[in-house]
C-alpha cells in the first residue's frame, strides 16, 4: 500500500499530449503538427549556427565559471533584451523606467509577472482572449487572479472579432489586466491590424487597463524583430505602464534551454527600482535564481553586431519558410478542389494555421492519416515541409469531403 494510492491519474497536457500519441505511432508517414516548434525542410530541429558560434565562445572562454547568477538574472542579458523588444532608442529604457529580470523562458516570465501582480496590484482580474494559448489560464488562476475571457476569434470569418474584443474590453472593470499576443497569436495566428492596436490602445488607456504583452514569436511572424514588436512599442510610446514577457525559445531556437525576460514598464525610475525589489522576493522562494547557459547565449548574440546580423537573417529564413509553406498548402488545397475557403491559411501569420477543422476530422486524420495535432484544428506550420505537404492536403480533403 502507498500512501500516494488516492492519486488519480491525470490527463495528458492537450499540447503535450498529441507529441506523446505521435511517438506511440510506428507509420512511415506520421506528420506532428501539434507543438510549437520549427524544423527544416527535412523535419529535422534546428539549431542556428550564430547559436552554435556563440556556444563555441562561451565554451572557449576558460575564464568562464559556473557560480550563480544574481536573482534577477544575467546583467547584460536583460538590458539587451529590453532593448530587443522596446527599441534601441526607447525613453522607457534610457529613463531607466524599465525592470528587466531573467525568467525561465516565456512561461516563467508569464507565471513571475502574475505572481508579483496578484501580490502588488489592486485589480486581481485578467482578461484573456479566447482562444488563447492553454497554458495562460492555469498560469494566472494558479497564480492567484481571477481569469476572465475576451472575444477575440470570429470561426465564420476565420479572422478577427474586433466588434466583441472591444466591447469585451470596454466592459471590463476599470485597472483590470489584460493579457495581450505580440504578435502571431496562438493559436488562431490573428492578429489585430496597426490601426485596431491603436484603437486597443486608446479604449484600454482611457479605462486605465493593464496592458500584459505576451511576446513568444518576436521575428517569427513577418520575419522583422522591429515589426513584430509593434504593438508593445506603441503602448510605450504613450508613457503609460505595461508588462512583457519575452521568449527566446522560437526565434533563437532555445526552446529547451529555458531562456526568457519579463519588463515592466513604469511611471518612473523609482517605482521601477522599487518594483524590482519585490520581483526578487517573488524569485527566490520559486527558483532562487535563472540558469547561465542559454542567457549567456543570448547576450552575447545581441551584444555583438556581427553576431546580431547573423541572426537576424537565419531569423528570417525561419519565417519564410513558414510563410512558403503557408502558399504550398493552400495551393495544394485548391489543386484538389478541396471545398471551403482556404484563404485563411495565407492569411494567418506566425507558427500556426488554425484550420477550422472540428475534432471529429482531426480524429480521422490521425487514425486515418497519421497526422497529429490539436483537437481544435490548430497545425504548426513550422512542422510542415514541401515533402508532407501534399500527405495533409490529401487528410484535408478527405476529411472535408
Ligand atoms: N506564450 C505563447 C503564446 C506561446 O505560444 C508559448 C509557447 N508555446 C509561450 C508563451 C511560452 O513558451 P516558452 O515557455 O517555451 O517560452
Amino acid at each position: 500500500n502507498s500512501v500516494f494510492d488516492h492519486v488519480v491519474r491525470a490527463p495528458e497536457d492537450p499540447i503535450l499530449g498529441v507529441t506523446v500519441a505521435y511517438n506511440k505511432d510506428a507509420s512511415p508517414v506520421k506528420l506532428n503538427l501539434g507543438v510549437g516548434a520549427y524544423r527544416t525542410e527535412e523535419g529535422k530541429p534546428l539549431v542556428l549556427n550564430v547559436v552554435r558560434r556563440a556556444e563555441q565562445m562561451l565554451v572557449n572562454n576558460s575564464s568562464r565559471v559556473k557560480e550563480y547568477l544574481p536573482i534577477v538574472g544575467l546583467a547584460d542579458f536583460n538590458k539587451l533584451s529590453a532593448k530587443l523588444i522596446l527599441g534601441a532608442d526607447s525613453p522607457a529604457v534610457q529613463e531607466n523606467r524599465v525592470t528587466t529580470v531573467q525568467c525561465l523562458s516565456g512561461t516563467g516570465s508569464l507565471r513571475v509577472g502574475a505572481e508579483f501582480l496578484a501580490r502588488h496590484y489592486h485589480q486581481r482580474t485578467i482578461y484573456i482572449p479566447q482562444p488563447t494559448w492553454g497554458n495562460h489560464l492555469k498560469i494566472f488562476g494558479l497564480a492567484g487572479l481571477s481569469v476572465k475571457t475576451y472575444r477575440y476569434f470570429c470561426p465564420s470569418t476565420r479572422g478577427l472579432n474586433f466588434q466583441g474584443l472591444l466591447e469585451d474590453l470596454g466592459s471590463a472593470p476599470s485597472g483590470a489586466i489584460v493579457l495581450l499576443h505580440a504578435c502571431a497569436h496562438n493559436p488562431t495566428g490573428v492578429d489585430p491590424t496597426p490601426q485596431q492596436w491603436e484603437q486597443i490602445r486608446q479604449l484600454m488607456r482611457s479605462k486605465a487597463l493593464l496592458p500584459f504583452f505576451d511576446s513568444a514569436y518576436q521575428g517569427f511572424a513577418s520575419g522583422n524583430l522591429d515589426i513584430d514588436a509593434q504593438p508593445i512599442r506603441m503602448f510605450v510610446a504613450d508613457g503609460g505602464e505595461c508588462f512583457v514577457a519575452q521568449s527566446y525559445a522560437k526565434n533563437m531556437g532555445l526552446y529547451g534551454e529555458r531562456v526568457g525576460a519579463l519588463s515592466i514598464v513604469c511611471r518612473s525610475a523609482d517605482v521601477a527600482s522599487r518594483v524590482e525589489s519585490q520581483l526578487k522576493l517573488v524569485i527566490r522562494p520559486m527558483y532562487s535564481n535563472p540558469p547561465i547557459h542559454g542567457a549567456s547565449i543570448v547576450a552575447m548574440i545581441l551584444k555583438d553586431r556581427n553576431m546580431f546580423q547573423e541572426w537576424t537573417i537565419e531569423l528570417k529564413a525561419m519565417a519564410d519558410r513558414i510563410i512558403s509553406m503557408r502558399q504550398k498548402l493552400f495551393d495544394a488545397l485548391r489543386s484538389r478542389g478541396t471545398p471551403g475557403d482556404w484563404s485563411h491559411i495565407i492569411k494567418q501569420i506566425g507558427m500556426f494555421t488554425f484550420t477550422g477543422l472540428n475534432s471529429e476530422q482531426v480524429a480521422f486524420m490521425t487514425k486515418e492519416y497519421h497526422i497529429y495535432m490539436t483537437s481544435d484544428g490548430r497545425i504548426s506550420m513550422a512542422g510542415l515541409s514541401s515533402r508532407t505537404v501534399p500527405h495533409l492536403a490529401d487528410a484535408i480533403h478527405a476529411a472535408v469531403t
